[in-house]
């Protein structure tokens, strides 16, 4: 039985569900609006499972949603922390070739950054290198001024709490369970009541494709959780780090290759790898769902992933099981680092969206449909760029629905 009438409800609490939210209650204010999470609080997982970088921009393909999303939006992040004084820091960052095959793809990060609109960027050798960060080893680097650090879980409480001021519901313990559409609403069921509504925005992230299904949609991709995991680096070891350290990712992967992190309380992480998580929210390395590997087993898309990528995913893999291997990937660009300076750290799993073709989606995708719009793609950099991420969504549903006159 439904008991609960909205205007735009929200599946999923994390921060760009809750970005979206945040925008439509500011913009209209007389809209009945109701964001619906399953755990028990807000940004519980990618949200506050991350690195807390405020990235810049530098690394996307100039013209993509990514590239412009990214920039606009590490400027908003970076507003908005300081206007609700929320912990955060312009860091800077130095991205190190740390042999000669990485020195054009070093060059070419340049390019791409100016071309996304950076100002500041800087090739700098190994001498300067040592003067920004002494203990990084590398041929040349990349300075990035504007790369920042911030706390993403911080970040998603703000939200919801100027949610709810500007009249927004929030329920939490509220899974969705089933959807269904009649002609002039959405029907969605969840493990409590049901509720109806008139639009309804897809933000659940690692289940946002799952979502988008029950309704009947024949969608072209699947969400593959990859975990990420971390070491710390002990207290006495974290000065072996200023701000960020970064290799120069590998362009056939869409992960960024294991770094060093400052965050914003002080401590110093190193990693994440990319490990392809065996269930979905799997954050420990035994974790196990028949029911996400039997799905994922059965779309064609995952055989031709693992074709393509069965090498580099054996290297994650190694990573994973050995810290020897970790602390290698690290000592390419820190070579001081042992294995006693690192302990276990914490993991996070992201939601990539792969291809029925095999091949992993690069930039942002925000599908509408009639009374729905699936956000089926936001990796990395949507934390940073969630304000502005939230605003192109409503602008795309504005499109399509009549949010104004209700
Ligand atoms: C290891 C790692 C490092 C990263 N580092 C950075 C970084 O440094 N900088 C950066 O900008 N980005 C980073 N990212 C990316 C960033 O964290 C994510 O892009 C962003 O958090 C995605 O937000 P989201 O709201 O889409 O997903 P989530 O935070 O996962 O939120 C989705 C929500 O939907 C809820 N949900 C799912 N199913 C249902 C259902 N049936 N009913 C109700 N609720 C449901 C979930 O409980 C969850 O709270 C990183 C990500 C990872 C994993």
């Amino acid at each position: 039985m439904t008991d609960s009438r909205y205007d735009v409800l929200i599946v999923g609490g994390g921060i760009v569900g809750l970005a979206v939210a945040l925008e439509i209650t500011r913009r209209f204010p007389r809209l009945r609006l109701v964001l619906l999470e399953k755990e028990d609080s807000v940004g519980r997982h990618q949200s506050s499972h991350n690195s807390g970088v405020i990235h810049s921009g530098v690394y996307y393909k100039p013209g993509s949603l990514k590239a412009k999303l990214c920039v606009e939006g590490s400027r908003a992040m970076i507003e908005f922390c300081r206007a609700h004084g929320l912990p955060h820091q312009v860091c800077g960052k130095v991205i190190v070739a740390t042999h000669e095959g990485e020195l054009p793809r070093l060059e070419e990060l340049r390019r791409r950054g100016e071309a996304n609109g950076l100002t500041g960027l800087r090739l700098i050798d190994a001498n300067e290198l040592h003067d920004i960060e002494p203990h990084a080893r590398g041929l040349r680097a990349l300075v990035v001024p504007s790369t920042g650090i911030a706390d993403y879980a911080a970040v998603c409480e703000k939200y919801a709490e100027l949610i709810r001021a500007q009249g927004g519901t929030i329920l939490t313990s509220t899974a969705v369970t089933g959807l269904r559409a009649a002609a002039s609403e959405v029907v969605v069921e969840t493990d409590g009541s049901a509720f109806s509504t008139r639009y309804l925005i897809n933000c659940a992230g690692l289940f946002s494709d799952r979502i988008a299904r029950m309704t009947g949609a024949d969608l072209d991709v699947m969400i593959v959780p990859f975990r990420g995991e971390y070491y710390d680096l002990v207290p006495q070891r974290s000065s072996l780090v200023r701000a960020l350290i970064y290799p120069v990712p590998d362009p056939q992967f869409p992960f960024l290759g294991v770094h060093f992190t400052r965050r914003v309380n002080g401590t110093v992480d190193a990693g994440p790898n990319a490990v392809l998580a065996f269930r979905r929210e799997g954050y420990r390395r035994g974790d196990f769902s028949l029911h996400d590997m039997a799905s994922a087993l059965a779309f064609p898309g995952f055989w031709r992933m693992a074709a393509k990528q069965w090498r580099s995913g054996l290297d994650e893999f190694r990573r994973s099981f050995s810290k020897a291997a970790f602390v290698r990937a690290l000592q390419r660009l820190l070579p001081e680092v042992r294995q006693e300076d690192l302990a276990p750290g914490g993991s996070g799993v992201r939601a990539q969206a792969l291809r029925r073709d095999g091949t992993l989606v690069d930039d942002f995708q925000f599908v509408p449909a009639r009374q729905m719009l699936h956000v089926l793609n936001v990796p990395s950099p949507a934390a940073t760029a969630s304000l502005v991420i939230g605003r192109t969504i409503v602008r795309t549903a504005e499109e399509f629905w009549e949010l104004d006159g209700r």
